[in-house]
């Protein structure tokens, strides 16, 4: 099947992008890329999309993992943008991705003066509204809560000072699961994807349209001409760096900025819901996943190289101190059990003034970087098909893309449909399978109606139906699950973006590498020593990454993660 995507799949999409004309490609796997990939083969267009690391390995894969209509906008009065992300909420919740994009409650405890406590129920009595009407009324309205109320829905928040609390809901995703489900998706209506290979150049003579890309594959070094009428440029924090490969001198501007996670387990925080606190500085989530508590996330300047941002030491310490004073079992450093750094790409002031040009919004913009060439950034998660339609419209000019629309406000992604068949056969399955309720949610919240193609895998080798020993939230089948169809090159794509257990578990999935690794190598074709190469690969990467969350500054931590040499090297590195 065109969705699935693995090594096999990868060598004929290469060879199919040395050989064949392109209408779009796209540059860049993460969220906006993959999401544009999806918008463009969907209309029709012969689209490829390239990713220089695995998929999701940048920001859309270290996110809060909330996709959110944008209640802290409604402060600085942005009706226009909060429609928009209240429309993709809804959308992806009720119709593209309902297996994956899972409404979520939220607390707001209201500690503030008469004055602010007006202004936050006006600000969420518009957020209601809107959901109720471009949400497609797809999740509750908000409740004032008295104190007590609050404090049994969330035993563990400290309500002192506070005169109650407001309930609202946003929703919640594992964000590098919807990146590769869009990719595959992508792949089912015709796209060819290929990750671990960068593209490095771009041909075009001087005020000439774009004829190509350069791409180089970073598993074997080699450089493949690809050539294509259009290519859009979807490379988050390292967009000015794609620019310069055009040869030309407008485009977007993005800073970095980083933000951190802790992660904590569910059983530490007794709630049945998420917390929503406004600080001075930002606003901070304590999120609910099935298995953990995600809490969240800061926002500074970074300085140094793009790649493999790490949280400090003083970051763990300031995030500590900040949620502290709301729980009444403070938390200590050691009942962290992970954390995660990712750098937002923040759009800054455009080159240029002309508005053929660009087209800004208060978070994302898209531009033409030369003729043929569309830069599109910024944003946030939530908003990726937005952006999408946008950069391919953009592209196509008027009359080229009325001819093709856009169809992804209608277009399912894989494992949406028949999700509530699927789920109503939850216990049925449970029971043939010796999974319990938990596991069901786990399976069904990450394959919805491709679930079956996972049964099948286990109904050929039934020790694929266990946990992993050192890591019981997932099965071994979900390994096997994502070598077959998921795009995974190296270990390090199973243990940080199919299986999170790099950013959520205290040992980093050190524990699982051995019976990770023996599952997977067959199904990859691994020599004993590439298994070997693997382990020790991604042993090194644990071990620099725990040093350097012990430093106090980027810089330091920088240094001390870079004592881990990638798997495979990308141009990126060096940026
Ligand atoms: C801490 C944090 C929390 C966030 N939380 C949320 C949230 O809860 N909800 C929400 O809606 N948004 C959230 N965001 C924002 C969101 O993560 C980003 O807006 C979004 O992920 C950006 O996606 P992107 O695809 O543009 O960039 P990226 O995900 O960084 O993808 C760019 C990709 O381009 C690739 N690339 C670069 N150069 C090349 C090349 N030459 N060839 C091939 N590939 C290349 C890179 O390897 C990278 O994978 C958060 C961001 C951060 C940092």
């Amino acid at each position: 099947m065109g969705n699935r995507l693995n090594p096999a799949q990868r060598q004929q999409h290469l060879n199919a992008l040395a050989n064949e004309d392109f209408d779009v490609v796209v540059i860049g796997g993460g969220v906006t890329g993959a999401g544009v990939a999806l918008d463009s083969a969907s209309r029709g267009l012969k689209t490829a999309v390239i990713e220089a690391q695995d998929w999701a390995a940048g920001a859309s894969g270290r996110t809060s993992r909330l996709v959110v209509g944008g209640l802290r906008y409604l402060y600085l009065c942005d009706f226009g943008f909060v429609a928009e992300s209240i429309r993709e909420r809804g959308l992806l919740v009720s119709s593209i991705a309902p297996h994956l994009v899972k409404p979520q409650p939220f607390l707001w405890p209201m500690r503030e003066s008469r004055a602010e406590r007006a202004k936050a129920a006006a600000a969420i009595g518009v957020f209601d509204l809107l959901t109720r009407t471009v949400g497609r009324g797809t999740l509750p309205p908000h409740r004032q809560l008295s104190r007590e109320a609050a404090l049994k829905l969330a035993p563990d928040l400290r309500l002192e000072g506070a005169n109650g609390a407001i309930e609202f809901h946003d929703a919640r995703v594992d964000d590098a699961r919807l990146v590769i489900t869009l990719v595959r998706t992508a792949a089912e209506y015709g796209a060819c994807a290929v990750s671990r290979a960068e593209v490095v150049r771009m041909t075009r003579a001087e005020d000439a349209p774009v004829t190509g890309v350069i791409v180089r594959d970073l598993e074997t070094g080699n450089e493949l001409q690809v050539r294509t009428r259009g290519v859009i440029i979807a490379t988050g924090v390292w967009t000015q760096h794609t620019q310069a490969l055009a040869r030309a001198d407008s485009g977007l501007r993005v800073l970095a900025s980083k933000g951190i996670h802790l992660v904590v387990p569910k059983d530490r925080i007794n709630a049945q819901t998420g917390i929503f606190l406004r600080t001075r500085e930002s606003a901070i989530g304590i999120i609910p996943m099935l298995d953990h508590w995600i809490i969240g996330s800061t926002d500074s300047a970074w300085h140094q190289s793009l790649l493999h941002p790490v949280p400090t030491r003083a970051e763990v310490d300031k995030l500590l101190h900040q949620i502290n004073p709301v729980l009444a079992r403070p938390l200590a450093h050691g009942e962290i059990c992970g954390c995660y750094a990712g750098l937002r790409p923040l759009l800054q002031h455009r080159f240029d003034n002309d508005s053929r040009t660009t087209r800004i919004s208060r978070e994302h913009g898209v531009a033409q970087v030369a003729p043929g060439i569309v830069c599109v950034a910024g944003g946030k998660l939530t908003t990726y098909r937005l952006m999408a339609v946008q950069a391919v419209d953009f592209l196509l000019r008027r009359a080229e893309a009325a001819k093709h629309p856009s169809v992804t406000d209608r277009t399912p992604l894989l494992g949406a449909q028949g999700i509530q068949a699927m789920t109503n056969q939850s216990e049925r399955i449970g029971t043939i399978y010796g999974w319990d309720a938990g596991t069901m949610q786990h399976l069904l919240e990450r394959y919805g109606g491709e679930l079956p193609e996972l049964l099948e895998m286990v109904d050929a080798d039934l020790t694929l139906a266990a946990p992993l020993q050192a890591a019981p939230e997932y099965l071994r089948v979900e390994v096997a699950r994502a070598c077959v169809a998921e795009g995974v090159l190296h270990l390090e794509d199973i243990l940080a973006q199919r299986l999170r257990l790099n950013l959520d578990y205290l040992d980093r999935g050190a524990g699982a590498v051995d019976e990770v690794v023996a599952i997977a190598g067959p199904l990859l074709g691994w020599s004993a020593q590439r298994c070997t190469q693997e382990k020790q690969n991604y042993l090194a990467r644990v071990s620099a990454e725990r040093a350097a969350e012990q430093a106090t500054t980027d810089e330091m931590a920088v240094t001390r993660r870079r004592q881990a040499a990638d798997i495979v090297t990308s141009g990126l590195a060096g940026v």
